[in-house]
């Protein structure tokens, strides 16, 4: 039996078995994929900030671009933003794969291409079950398990545990692309991707990874995100103008977004005769996720850190009333500024083209405060800033009712 066993080698379970084995207790890892870090379902934009929380310091060859800032399109606008520190546009599957050797460095063990299929306690441990690759079935049993298993949460539905969130779907190609500089490219608009954003990264001059996201509620068999896409890069004229016509990958997913986190369940835990067991989730898993941007790798490796820290103590003390300090601190950390985000990525979904026309005039009005206090880790800082101004709250007053019709009455989302 291990002490703490962790569901997926994403980077918030790399992460989450490097702390745990840190701490001195058993630790493996099972991941369902033959190959940790593939196949890739990200964009790969990632802060410095995110970059030094790998705490890869020697490894950096998964870095793909460094990039100086942003520019912003909304349907009648642009904007270019300079950032106060760089972002980074990377490849995932090598730094999935860096994660995962630091936690085998520290002592985790990690098996691949076996899937959990259920979880079951029993007897003061937790008995896995899992489907190895070769058409074989075999239990794993364990103390505290850490459900990081991305956004198809298997761990939080086989255990029961509640997570109140929305999909985003996805799509993104690789593709020839002029680009304006190192600068991420983001189109908002109704027409672009409803709900949410269409981006264009450059890896370097001449090529990008070019996607988008649309909220799940406005896909339909006519408009799927890869429509959307199509029509993006052959039509929008600023993306037109810039695409060479040829792409070489194509990958899609999704991103789930916090719908209510008061309610969110991330720790559960029994006491039992024969000693207590213990679930935490972490990651996508746990819809630990930028709502604004849908970014979720920084605060993946974040709240890593925090589930195998607890996990360990839980597991070598048998304790597992400790697993609890697991939800109150991953949400001090980031709990505000999920809760804004939430809020933020409603009213998005509200707002008509003029609106967001409007709301990007006004803060290229105040292009510079927007530079020096912008953070890709903490919209809010800046955002919570802006809505204080008269311009935000005509614009929240206008929406009211159609914000108040879709989240208030029909109590959806
Ligand atoms: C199109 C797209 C673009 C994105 N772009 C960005 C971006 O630019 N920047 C950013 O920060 N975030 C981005 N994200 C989000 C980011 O990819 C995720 O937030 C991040 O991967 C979450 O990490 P994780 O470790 O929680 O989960 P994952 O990376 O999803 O890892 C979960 C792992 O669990 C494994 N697994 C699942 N089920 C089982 C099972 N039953 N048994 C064993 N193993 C299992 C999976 O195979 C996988 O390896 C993007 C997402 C998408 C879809």
């Amino acid at each position: 039996m291990y002490d703490v066993v962790v569901v997926g080698a994403g980077p918030s379970g790399c992460m989450a078995a490097k702390y745990a084995a840190k701490s001195g207790v058993s630790t493996l890892i099972i991941e369902k994929d033959p190959e940790i870090g593939i196949p890739v379902r990200c964009a790969g934009l990632i802060s410095k900030r995110a970059v030094e929380e790998s705490e890869l310091k020697g490894v950096r060859n998964f870095i793909r671009n460094r990039l100086k800032g942003a520019i912003i399109h909304s349907p009648n606008y642009d904007m270019q933003l300079e950032a106060r520190e760089s972002a980074y546009a990377i490849r995932r599957d090598l730094f999935d794969r860096a994660l995962a050797k630091e936690a085998m460095n520290s002592g985790a063990e990690i098996i691949t291409g076996c899937k959990v299929v259920g979880i079951r306690m029993s007897e003061g441990e937790l008995r896995i079950h899992v489907d190895t690759s070769n058409g074989k079935k075999d239990e794993i049993g364990a103390k505290v398990v850490i459900g990081a298993d991305g956004v198809r949460a298997g761990v939080a539905r086989m255990a029961g545990m509640k997570i109140m969130r929305n999909l985003l779907s996805c799509v993104q190609v690789e593709g020839s692309y002029d680009s304006e500089g190192a600068y991420a490219e983001v189109f908002v608009g109704r027409e672009i991707a409803p709900g949410f954003f269409a981006w264009a990264i450059p890896l370097d001059d001449r090529i990008a990874r070019i996607g988008l996201c649309i909220d799940k509620r406005y896909s339909s068999p006519h408009t799927t995100p890869l429509a959307f896409l199509k029509r993006f890069m052959l039509h929008e004229p600023r993306m037109a103008k810039r695409y060479r016509g040829t792409y070489f990958s194509y990958t899609g997913g999704a991103i789930p977004i916090a719908a209510g986190l008061k309610r969110q369940k991330t720790v559960k835990m029994k006491m039992m005769k024969d000693g207590g067991v213990g679930i935490l989730l972490v990651g996508d898993a746990a819809a630990q996720v930028k709502p604004i941007t849908g970014g979720g790798v920084y605060y993946g490796l974040r709240c890593g850190k925090i589930a195998g820290e607890v996990a360990a103590e839980a597991a070598s003390t048998g304790d597992m009333q400790v697993l609890k300090h697991y939800d109150r601190r991953w949400r001090r950390e980031i709990g505000k500024e999920i809760a804004f985000g939430i809020w933020v990525h409603r009213l998005r979904c509200v707002l008509g083209d003029d609106d967001l026309d409007r709301i990007f005039r006004a803060l290229g009005r105040e292009r510079r405060r927007v530079e020096e206090k912008g953070d890709m880790d903490y919209p809010s800082l800046i955002l919570r800033e802006f809505i204080k101004e008269p311009e935000f709250i005509k614009l929240a007053v206008k929406n009211i009712i159609r914000y108040m019709y879709i989240y208030g009455r029909r109590g959806k989302y």
